[in-house]
């Protein structure tokens, strides 16, 4: 892992065109297969920082993008057949961001096809490796972004999380990663899977340097609606908080062991520690997958191999055409989810599931409204076991139990982080840390001092 600091250092006796050059030929070199497209342009922005023309707060920092943000001129394919040869013409509002503060975006890494993995095995451009156990997952939906992190292959990256895809790779991979609160980062330019669950948040080796790529991100943007239109700046400010250990949200024995340690780490900073039930979280994981299908069947709707992406040489019928088209460009898991979503969405079953999720979608938030008035944080592991072994969860079903975790929180639209505690049989373990809406800074000044405790 490279901090922004040591990355700084490096800067005041390099020039940043050799790092940058070494640093790409690295990932070229890599086993990972953390990216999908690497920026050529990336030497040349680098050149401009060596002549002293690149200036802002992330200047001549590398940053990895998930591939489902729409960069202007580079290649974003969703992790998709369908959207191989799709190159966007206009950039994501957090790629505006971060060209505005001078950082260079060193390439779009690997992912979930469409966000919808826990693994990133559905890919169309093959697995992601750990960097920590390369017969092992880096997690998912952002697995690139994780693993490129973890192997010094960036400094700084981007993912998206519409069920836990930025907490899920930061634990497999050993780093932080933040999905933020439902509105506070612009979601202009990120191609969706699940509009009203997801977050694009910044990824980092240490909690100072995901401050300062959120910082960057967050803010106004009118060209999405469900903008908040806040900022957000760090300012550290540690208290003993008051925090709340979620009890349906639990890990096998190899997680657990790791996080009653983390509990008495926390304990040991002198917050309080409580335990706290949230009974309604048995039921999230069902109503989030219906949510997420339903939204991802509407969406995926727009591939249609006219406009964009995957097409056809010949058009006989419409239908054969849009048939075959789909039949072609997407993956066995999307098209599950188009499926299951649109029979969730269809007249006769929408009050049985849709509607259904959604009451369950405002129980959950009411539940975390209450243990919030009680609470500063909620803690609990990540994930609920080890990096799996690639091809190791062969069933959809036993993939998506593996979300059990993560999914609450979007469903309630709340900030959460995930934050190293240690390392179990040489694999990393996370904490997930959960604050209100907006409490960004509580939830990071909080992860600052967990952080002296473990180290980075
Ligand atoms: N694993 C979850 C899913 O497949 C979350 C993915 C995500 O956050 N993009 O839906």
């Amino acid at each position: 892992m490279i901090s922004v600091t040591e990355w700084r250092q490096r800067l005041e006796s390099e020039r940043a065109y050799d790092l940058v050059a070494e640093m790409l030929e690295r990932i070229e070199k890599s086993r990972l297969n953390a990216y999908i497209t690497l920026n050529r342009g990336a030497l040349k922005l680098a050149e401009e920082y060596d002549k002293g023309k690149l200036e802002g707060r992330l200047a001549g920092i590398p940053i990895a993008v998930k591939d489902n943000i729409s960069t202007n001129g580079i290649r974003t394919t969703c992790g998709s057949k369908m959207l191989e040869d799709y190159t966007p013409f206009f950039d994501a509002h957090v790629v505006e961001r971060i060209k505005q503060e001078g950082g260079i975006i060193i390439g779009k890494t690997n992912m979930d096809e469409f966000a919808m993995g826990t693994t990133t095995e559905t890919s169309y451009f093959g697995v992601v490796k750990n960097p920590h156990d390369e017969d092992r997952v880096a997690g998912g939906s952002s697995g690139g972004s994780g693993a490129s992190v973890a192997a010094g292959e960036t400094v700084l990256s981007l993912g998206s999380d519409t069920g836990g895809s930025i907490r899920c790779p930061a634990s497999f991979c050993g780093v932080v990663g933040l999905k933020p609160t439902y509105g506070l980062v612009s979601r202009y330019g990120l191609i969706p899977y699940a509009n009203s669950l997801e977050q694009i948040g910044p990824m980092a080796s240490c909690i100072e340097d995901l401050a300062l790529l959120l910082e960057v991100i967050a803010g106004r943007d009118e060209r999405d609606s469900t903008n908040a239109g806040k900022s957000f700046t760090f300012v550290p400010e540690f208290k003993k908080f008051r925090i709340g250990v979620i009890r349906e949200m639990s890990g096998n024995d190899d997680v657990m062991g790791k996080f009653e340690e983390a509990v008495e780490a926390v304990r040991s900073l002198g917050c309080e520690v409580k335990e706290v039930s949230m009974p309604s979280f048995k039921y999230a994981l069902a109503a989030y997958y219906i949510i997420a299908m339903g939204e991802a069947s509407s969406n995926l709707a727009r591939y249609d191999g006219v406009r964009y992406g995957y097409s056809l040489p010949q058009l006989d019928s419409w239908t054969r055409y849009f048939s075959r088209v789909r039949a072609e460009g997407f993956g066995s898991e999307v098209k599950r989810r188009i499926m299951l979503g649109s029979y969730a969405l269809s007249a006769g079953y929408y009050g049985k599931y849709y509607l259904k999720a959604l009451k369950v979608r405002t129980l959950i938030k009411n539940g975390f409204q209450k243990a919030l008035r009680d609470f500063d944080l909620l803690v609990s592991p990540t994930m609920p076991s080890l990096p799996f072994k690639i091809g190791e969860l062969a069933d959809p079903l036993t993939m998506y139990k593996m979300d059990v975790n993560t999914v609450p929180i979007n469903l309630a639209g709340l900030p959460a982080l995930s934050i190293p505690v240690g390392f179990v049989k040489d694999l990393p373990v996370g904490m997930q840390v959960i604050g209100d809406y907006f409490a960004e800074n509580k939830i990071l000044s909080f992860a600052l001092e967990l952080e002296k405790v473990y180290g980075v």
